[in-house]
């Protein structure tokens, strides 16, 4: 029998596909096969009878990797604004249960901005989700900074989520293992070397100097990060290096989720490290099931006042829901 918490509860990182978008791609990018299928292309019945079957008030609405990143720059633009504006549809159709991470068409940088932007004015979305790199670009580069300086405008994160990793370091890294163990490629342990790898890039390229109230996100307990800030961050004040705090910028510019990853050690040291405040709710849903999530959330060893913050009080003020 299941109780839900005197909170509510709001999921952040829960993945839907678009069917337009997904005839773009191929392989694992444009089907997961049987029941995940049936869950990412459903934004209706399916989905809100598993939320309700755990008490999930809202699901923060993301396309899964790599959205649109991976589109080339003709395209991108048009084919992206279709794709918001049709999530932005299926919000209006459930506003009390369903909002949205825009998807961004990265492969041009300045439109990507612009359409953050009407994403956030037009659409009433809660920020971006990026995917891995643009086209085999680290989105550190200077090019894609206007969207940093439109995301600190507008006062929404941006999400940074993994994607396939590149190809040549999936082939050295991964490739003897990748038969026998796939998933070693990507959620077990490819897509959190690609994610740390992009976030540690992203504040040696200054770009937090110029843009001090960016906001970014990252799931699954923030890539490994908050267990290495201190030591990544020792690391880089040895002498003969330009000065920087990545622990000062890891912890008051990042914000981590839960998603996929129920584990008090993990959840502690972050708390520890970023403090509560920094910490959101997810699941990653369909890719992991709700249950496990809100299960674990229950007998977590923290305050209900804590408790609270990570299910929606922290989702509440960021995203301003
Ligand atoms: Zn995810």
């Amino acid at each position: 029998m299941f109780t839900k918490p005197a909170c509510p509860i709001i999921a952040i990182e829960e993945h839907y596909w678009d069917p337009e978008l997904t005839k773009h791609y191929t392989g694992v990018e444009a089907s997961r096969g049987g029941d995940t299928d049936k869950r990412l292309f459903d934004l209706g019945e399916l989905r809100l009878k598993e939320m309700d079957e755990v008490g999930i008030d809202v699901q923060v609405l993301s396309h899964g990797a790599p959205a649109t990143q991976k589109l080339p720059a003709d395209s991108a633009v048009e084919i992206t604004r279709g794709v918001n504006d049709r999530l932005a549809k299926v919000c209006a159709a459930n506003p009390t249960r369903f909002a949205a991470f825009a998807a961004l068409p990265t492969a041009n940088p300045e439109a990507a901005a612009d359409e953050l932007e009407r994403a956030v004015t037009m659409l009433g979305f809660k920020g971006a989700m990026i995917h891995g790199m643009a086209n085999g670009e680290f989105l550190d580069l200077k090019k894609f900074w206007p969207i940093y300086a439109r995301a600190e405008k507008l006062d929404v994160p941006i999400y940074f989520h993994p994607s396939l990793p590149n190809a040549q370091v999936t082939e050295i890294y991964y490739q003897d293992y990748a038969k026998d163990f796939p998933l070693v490629v990507r959620p077990g342990w490819g897509y959190t070397v690609e994610t740390a790898t992009q976030a540690i890039r992203l504040v040696l390229s200054g770009v937090f100097e110029k843009h001090p109230k960016l906001k970014i996100m990252l799931g699954h307990f923030g890539e490994t990060l908050p267990f290495l800030s201190w030591r990544i961050d020792a690391s880089l004040k040895r002498p003969g290096q330009k000065p920087m705090s990545f622990r000062d910028i890891f912890s008051n510019n990042f914000y981590v989720t839960t998603s996929g990853f129920f584990s008090n050690p993990a959840l502690l040291c972050c708390v520890m490290e970023m403090g509560v405040d920094h910490i959101l709710f997810a699941v990653d849903w369909p890719f992991v099931m709700n249950p496990p999530a809100v299960n674990w959330m229950k007998d977590v060893p923290l305050s209900d006042g804590d408790k609270a913050k990570i299910l929606s009080g922290n989702a509440q003020r960021l995203l301003k829901m």
